[in-house]
């Protein structure tokens, strides 16, 4: 996953949704909202909660990943009144959250900020020709931060084919296969341990010759798993591709490693390219903060991993998105009449190949079966574009979701190794037409033309 033409198509795809339910255009275009929140995971999504409650309408800018890099994690332990939840569970429930509060969401990705005056101006691009000039009262920056890379020979080249920073999105690559984590902190414990329950082996390479952890429990039990080996003191030097696997150089050995695939997860660098010279930044890039959660603009705040390089977690980002949202609602200005909002259609989820001939057997039209998962940034971006399809085009086809945790069957059935991927069935349960990548972006065509 995470290629360009997905992320061009993503884009294009933006530009008929405008959000996770379609939202008005007109009063988005050069309004004026009291907060503006950069950003669309747990800091932001904290925030415009506290921003609604206080009876303000806050706009979400959401970016190219809603819900966030929370998403990635297959399981959170440490958020409040949650034993244990997914972190695309975590991230559904404070999208719905926010959503029921009243908050308003812009699917598009922030391309140039002016906090030069006030009202600060925010532009926006939700399509390759769409752009569109957003003003605020008040600012809250939660941009979060994008993966490191190690920037050896033979990354570039090979990212996204081989190497991956996301277990999630990419592991089913590596069912039954050999593969290697790179890195020494939770993040890395955390894709060690998703991969080990699909991966054959999983080797961890860990720079120093322990774990830089919060939670030590949780690397004890990564650690015992039997399909788990952990070399410690090692750093990759170069990568390069063979025909079916993957071979690091490693510092510590002469002997290289040879794996099918490799997942990067050695930290974050935090999104502000846009605030260079604009707000004050560290040496590293995160936003200085001057009172609180106030940057060095007044009425500029900052939440979350982009201003937090020291505990870079779920639950900090939301107490500081909170505190973010107090701080700012002083300078909202006059209330403003929150919108109420329709729910949104759901679209049938099925767990196994029963229930899909059941499905195929009782529609008189084909259907379209889209495979996701939760912890998968890339099926979160796609999920709004198959509900505007289903909406759209009922009357082409019968639209159905199945996910990754539950129809293991229909996976299998389908050989299903990469998400978000649609298959389209005709009315005996053939497929037709399989779609991943770029490719997602035929669906529409080949249902309103089938052959
Ligand atoms: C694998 C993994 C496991 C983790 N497990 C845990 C855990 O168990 N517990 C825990 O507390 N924490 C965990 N974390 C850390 C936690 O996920 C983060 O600290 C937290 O989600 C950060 O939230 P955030 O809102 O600050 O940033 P992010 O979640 O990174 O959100 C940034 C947002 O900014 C948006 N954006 C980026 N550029 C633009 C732009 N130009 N315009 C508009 N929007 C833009 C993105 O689309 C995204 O929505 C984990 C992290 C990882 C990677």
């Amino acid at each position: 996953m995470g290629s360009m033409s997905l992320k061009k198509f993503l884009l294009l795809s933006l530009a008929l949704l405008l959000g996770v339910k379609p939202l008005p255009s007109a009063p988005i275009v050069d309004e004026e909202y009291p907060v503006v929140i950069l950003g669309g995971g747990v800091a932001a999504l904290t925030a415009a909660v506290q921003v609604s409650q206080a009876g303000f309408q806050p706009l979400v800018i959401t970016g190219p990943k809603p819900g966030g890099i929370i998403v990635q994690s297959h399981s959170v332990r440490n958020w409040p009144g949650e034993i244990e939840i997914s972190g695309g569970e975590l991230a559904d429930k404070l999208q719905k959250q926010a959503d029921a509060c009243g908050t308003l969401f812009l699917h598009g990705q922030v391309i140039d900020v002016d906090v030069s005056k006030q009202p600060f101006v925010f532009t926006v691009q939700s399509s390759e020709n769409k752009v569109q000039k957003i003003r605020a009262r008040t600012c809250i920056v939660a941009l979060g931060a994008l993966p490191k890379l190690l920037g050896v020979p033979g990354e570039q080249e090979n990212l996204f084919s081989s190497i991956f920073t996301c277990a999630p999105c990419d592991g089913m690559h590596f069912k039954n296969k050999t593969v290697a984590v790179i890195g020494g902190g939770d993040s890395a414990l955390t894709e060690a341990h998703y991969l080990s329950n699909l991966a054959k082996k999983v080797y961890l390479i860990v720079r120093k010759d322990e774990f830089r952890t919060i939670q030590p429990k949780y690397r004890d039990s990564v650690l015992s798993r039997p399909n788990v080996e952990v070399i410690y003191n090692t750093t990759v030097s170069s990568f390069q591709k063979n025909e079916n696997d993957l071979t690091l150089t490693l510092s510590s050995t002469k002997k290289p490693l040879t794996v099918h695939g490799a997942f990067l997860a050695i930290g974050s660098l935090p999104n502000t390219a846009l605030f260079k010279g604009k707000l004050e930044l560290d040496k590293e890039g995160f936003i200085v903060l001057k009172n609180q959660q106030e940057t060095s603009v007044p009425r500029i705040y900052a939440a979350g991993d982009v201003s937090d390089k020291v505990y870079k977690q779920a639950m900090t980002a939301a107490g500081d998105a909170t505190k973010a949202a107090l701080q700012a609602q002083e300078h909202f200005g006059n209330h403003l009449i929150l919108q109420t909002k329709s729910p949104t259609t759901s679209i049938q989820e099925i767990d196994s190949m029963d229930q899909l001939r059941s499905v195929i057997s009782s529609s008189k039209k084909p259907t379209v079966v889209y495979f996701y998962s939760k912890s998968c940034p890339p099926c979160r971006s796609f999920s709004p574009t198959f509900d505007t399809w289903a909406t759209q085009l009922s009357d082409k086809a019968h639209f159905v979701k199945a996910r990754d945790t539950v129809a293991d069957e229909i996976f299998e059935a389908f050989n299903i190794r990469a998400m978000p991927s649609v298959v389209i069935l005709d009315t005996k349960g053939k497929p037709i037409f399989e779609a991943r990548g770029a490719e997602l972006e035929k669906v529409p065509a080949i249902l309103q033309h089938p052959k």
